[in-house]
């Protein structure tokens, strides 16, 4: 068991669930604040007694995406959504209000972990990434000075659009990215909501990239919800 300097809010009214991130946090190192309602989670956040947000969005005094929206008024704080199943929009929504990942219920200890390592990884990494220009996962490589890919150590041909598809990934790298964040990062946001077009880029993009485009091995389908690059 190593410590960690990182403090995690469990904000979950669920004894069960909380006791069980509780208790996997802290076999992980970590110290662990808890709060049983919305109001008690701002008022830690307020304090800065956090660094990083596991937020239920069932709660009994507030709805959690308010809590959201409320929090990304004056804070850039890490917020991991925990939700239900079939709540695929709620979760777009959510990280479309700031969060910065989901979990679903019922989710495993490695998952809970996976999704921590990369918030925390984005939170150290916002200043030195600045000057870093070649990122790589696994056999896949980016360089975004020169805007070139590779494959394999191969440069590979790409669309001046697929670029900017796999170089916004790379930028979140990790993280769940919701369609309609894409699409208006992409496109820009008069494009509204057409996801067709996205899709024909990912699939043109996958053909490039991956050995087996139908079992994508570095851009994974979050059904109902996004894309994710997979962090390796
Ligand atoms: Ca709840």
């Amino acid at each position: 068991m190593s410590e960690r300097n990182e403090t995690i809010l469990i904000v979950e009214d669920d004894a069960q669930i909380r006791n069980f991130i509780l208790y996997a946090l802290r076999q992980e190192g970590f110290s662990c604040i808890t709060a049983n309602t919305a109001q008690s989670g701002l008022s830690a956040i307020v304090a800065g007694q956090a660094d990083l947000v596991l937020l239920d969005l069932g709660l009994p005094d507030m709805d959690g995406m308010d809590v959201i929206k409320k929090v990304r008024e004056w804070s850039e704080i890490p917020i991991i959504v925990v939700s239900a199943r079939d709540q695929d929009r709620e979760k777009a929504a959510a990280l479309d209000e700031g969060a910065d990942d989901y979990l679903t219920k019922p989710f495993s200890v490695t998952e809970l972990m996976a999704r921590i390592r990369v918030a925390i990884r984005h939170l150290h990494k916002s200043g030195a990434a600045k000057t870093q220009s070649v990122f790589s996962v696994g056999d896949l490589s980016i360089d975004l000075e020169k805007r070139l890919v590779y494959v394999n150590g191969s440069q590979i041909h790409v669309t001046p659009l697929e670029y900017n598809l796999l170089a916004l990934l790379f930028k979140n790298i990790g993280k769940v990215l919701t369609t309609q964040y894409i699409i208006n990062e992409i496109y820009g946001v008069k494009y509204g909501n057409d996801t067709q077009a996205l899709r024909t880029l990912m699939a043109g993009l996958r053909r490039k990239i991956e050995e087996t485009p139908a079992r994508p091995r570095y851009i994974l389908t979050e059904i109902g919800v996004g894309y994710r690059l997979k962090d390796e």
